[in-house]
């Protein structure tokens, strides 16, 4: 399968029906306004330079609302997009938008015009979060926009986020759920920042809105992506794009922001995976004391954890008093093996699939 590449064009807040919030696209972006079609090129050949030949590529509009931009506007930007796709060099044209901001005519024209795919900012999919956060939109208007967006044939993407005003737990598997029944092409789970000069801010301000722990946010998104992953959805993002912007002191005033929280969410998933072979082996009556972890040397990162977090938590809890993770190149990735300390090679394995599957299962 071609390797995806998206040549960003941030269009920060363009079409937007008001400022929500949450969300101020100019400090996550670094742009404050949207460059005029006929510079589109200026921003398109640099990307193609650094894009390997054969790749899939996609020119995504970003920031904004696409389909709420001027019928003239989303024309000229198309038009400077179009030689691109007819010579081939890319292979579609994304767009994000807002789930209330979809209509047939404005289908039509994108689907004339070479889009292949539609992300919405759908956030939640639970009423009660989506009033408090003021969206303007219902659960009932997204299942409607995704329905249309299917009938098209465009590739359909979903945004979420997590730690929204009054959402819990509870709230985030409730749109996971929902979410799974549209069944989307591709999800991107974002944890709510508070962002200054934003309406949230205010609120963290006046003590009326508290964001999630960085753990809470990972214990949350990690459920999703495995209730993602038993449902063979990709989840093609998971946090906010480090940009060079956004690090800026004083941009992030609170919450669960890491520069690789979706890295930080697969070591957990690895710490869960890799829990039944520690049972497994400490039921089996095998040596105690010591034990090695082996995954495909590609995984060694995500099977260590941040700061070793993940053997730490192992040990203390498995009663281990060493943990030796091993790189083995005939393990497949997200796949892990075990042994007793003086083995060289894995006595039991559990794949990604497997794991998955237990969890389905409520093993
Ligand atoms: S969340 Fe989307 S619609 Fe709302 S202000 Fe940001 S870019 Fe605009």
């Amino acid at each position: 399968m071609k390797k995806h590449y998206n040549i960003p064009v941030f269009i920060p807040h363009a079409g937007c029906p008001f400022q929500c919030l949450y969300c101020n696209q100019n400090k996550i972006a670094a742009q404050n306004s949207a460059p005029h079609p006929e510079h589109l090129t200026y921003l398109i050949e640099p990307a193609l330079q650094t894009i390997p030949a054969h790749a899939d590529i996609e020119i995504a509009f970003f920031g904004g609302n696409f389909t709420s931009l001027s019928a003239g506007l989303q024309s000229e930007y198309l038009n400077a997009t179009a030689p691109y796709l007819s010579s081939g060099r890319v292979a579609g044209i994304r767009i994000s938008t807002r789930p209330d901001a979809i209509f047939t005519s404005i289908l039509d024209n994108l689907a004339r015009s070479g889009v292949t795919t539609i992300e919405l900012g759908v956030q939640s999919l639970h009423d009660e979060v989506l009033k408090a956060s003021s969206r303007g939109y219902y659960a009932e208007d997204v299942f409607t926009a995704c329905e249309l967006i299917r009938q098209y044939n465009f590739k359909l993407g979903i945004q979420l986020m997590i730690g929204l005003p009054g959402s819990t737990r509870y709230h985030e598997l409730y749109s996971t759920q929902n979410t799974i029944k549209i069944n989307p092409d591709m999800v991107r789970i974002y944890p709510t920042l508070v962002i200054e000069d934003t309406g949230l801010h205010h609120m963290y301000l006046r003590n009326t809105y508290q964001p999630l722990s960085l753990d809470e946010a990972v214990e949350t998104v990690l459920q999703m992506y495995i209730q993602f992953q038993i449902a063979h959805i990709p989840v093609i993002r998971m946090g906010l794009h480090p940009g060079e912007e956004l690090r800026q002191p004083g941009n992030i005033v609170a919450g669960p922001f890491h520069p690789a929280f979706g890295e930080l969410v697969e070591q957990a998933l690895f710490k869960r995976q890799a829990e039944p072979l520690l049972l497994w082996h400490k039921e089996a009556g095998h040596a105690p004391g010591k034990v090695k972890l082996y995954v495909n040397p590609r995984d060694i990162s995500k099977l260590v954890g941040n700061k070793r977090g993940n053997i730490d938590w192992w040990q203390s809890t498995f009663e281990l008093n060493d943990i030796t993770p091993v790189g083995y190149d005939r393990l497949n990735r997200n796949e892990i093996g075990i042994s007793a300390a003086d083995d060289d090679s894995p006595l039991k394995t559990i794949t990604r699939e497997e794991f998955l599957s237990r969890v389905n299962t409520g093993q």
